[in-house]
């Protein structure tokens, strides 16, 4: 059996794959097993953040692996310390929780503005409002927390205390918050799984300042959004709030398996020792990756990641068979008048890997792709966008 066959008998089939095994890569170029080059606008679902094997971070993981792969949390190790640090003096935040992945990161949010709402409310304030249209992840709690019925059907009965506000609606918001006692609200500022869609200004600062003056704790899941994706650090910071609690995870690592919890100010000891853990977070390999990623996410590479969006909405906007293009920085959604499937389809077949998100097709390239490479996959985009 070839590889495709293989994976189809013994692999559960959760992924409606493309027709491409993908052996190696190196930056924003990727082969397939025939030997084919790709340009990769999906750099892993915004996880490989600067691109296939990036030099500086196999470095980094290297020197780490050859030092040790992992020690259990009972034990101090010096990446999760350094990289807790570097993630709190850029962000404000004061404390971090490491685990493996987005929704494990949302969990861990969800579980500390419980805690505060029952230390400081009671434990009936345990309602966290999320928004329609929003995708916080695959374990049963987060599907409960995604506001699109679709995750939910099949997997019912769902994790009660989740419910799902009108986007870009203050007022509703505010109408499910004095109807529940409510323990938090969590948004993603920029909806990737919904189809790229930025929430608005106004809207967003609007929830800032209703959560704080409420005490009711602010969530921002910067899974997709974060570590440089929206052209600022995290996509927050393009809209002036301070959250309570920041969640990340796919680019944070450069692409191995890590999530953080930020904790602010207000929240950042309501968990004590026995309260939360994880046997691989804060792994000592992920977190030298993270240390090399975030190091190199500066002003420069953040101006770079604006430069690059700008190209890209400009080449986008008014193409034929382009009716909208939405999104921030460097994670992109256009609305095709051809099935996004049929186009992303299309462009595979001409070398330029990118991605679906509902009825948009989905770009998220590396963060440093050349401007050549980009220039390139933007008209392979554009002309098999065209009818
Ligand atoms: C991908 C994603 C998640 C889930 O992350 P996993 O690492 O797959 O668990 C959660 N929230 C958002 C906004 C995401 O894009």
């Amino acid at each position: 059996m070839n590889i495709q066959e293989l994976d189809k008998e013994y692999v559960a089939g959760t992924y409606a794959r493309y027709p491409v095994t993908i052996t190696a890569g190196k930056g924003s170029l990727v082969t397939d097993i025939d030997g084919k080059d790709y340009i990769d606008m999906t750099s892993g679902i915004a996880v490989t953040s600067f691109g296939a094997c990036d030099d500086v971070w196999y470095k980094a993981i290297c020197e780490q692996a050859a030092k040790i792969q992992h020690m259990s949390n009972l034990f101090y190790t010096e990446p999760c310390a350094k990289l807790a640090e570097m993630l709190c003096k850029r962000t404000g935040m004061r404390k971090v929780f490491f685990s493996n992945s987005g929704a494990e990161a949302n969990e861990c949010a969800v579980k500390v503005a419980r805690k505060y709402a029952a230390d400081t409310k009671g434990p009936d304030y345990n309602t966290v409002i999320t928004l329609k249209n929003s995708f916080h992840g695959r374990t049963i709690t987060m599907l409960s927390a995604t506001g699109q019925d679709h995750y939910h059907e099949l997997f019912r009965p769902l994790t009660p205390g989740f419910v799902h506000a009108e986007a870009n609606n203050l007022e509703y918001l505010k109408v499910l918050a004095d109807a529940h006692k409510t323990a938090a609200i969590m948004i993603e500022c920029i909806q990737g799984e919904g189809g790229v869609v930025p929430l608005d200004q106004e809207y967003v600062k609007g929830v800032a300042e209703f959560a704080h003056e409420n005490d009711i704790a602010l969530i921002v899941d910067e899974v997709q959004t974060g570590n440089g994706r929206s052209g600022k650090l995290y996509s927050y910071m393009n809209y002036g709030i301070t959250p309570d609690i920041v969640s990340t995870a796919k680019g944070l690592a450069g692409g191995l398996p890590l999530g953080a919890t930020l904790l602010g100010e207000k929240v950042k000891d309501t968990l004590k020792a026995g309260d939360h853990g994880s046997t691989f977070g804060g792994n000592p390999v992920a977190c030298a990756g993270a240390v090399s990623i975030l190091g190199r996410i500066d002003d420069e590479l953040m101006a770079g990641v604006r430069r690059k969006s700008e190209f890209l909405f400009g080449a986008f906007t008014g193409a034929e068979g382009i009716e909208a293009v939405t999104g921030m920085g460097l994670m992109m959604g256009l609305k095709t008048t051809k099935p996004a499937k049929d186009v992303v389809n299309d462009c595979i077949a001409n070398g330029v890997l990118c991605l679906t998100a509902k009825d948009r097709v989905r770009l998220l390239p590396a963060l440093n792709i050349p401007d050549d490479l980009l220039a390139k996959a933007a008209e392979v985009i554009k002309s098999c966008a065209k009818n």
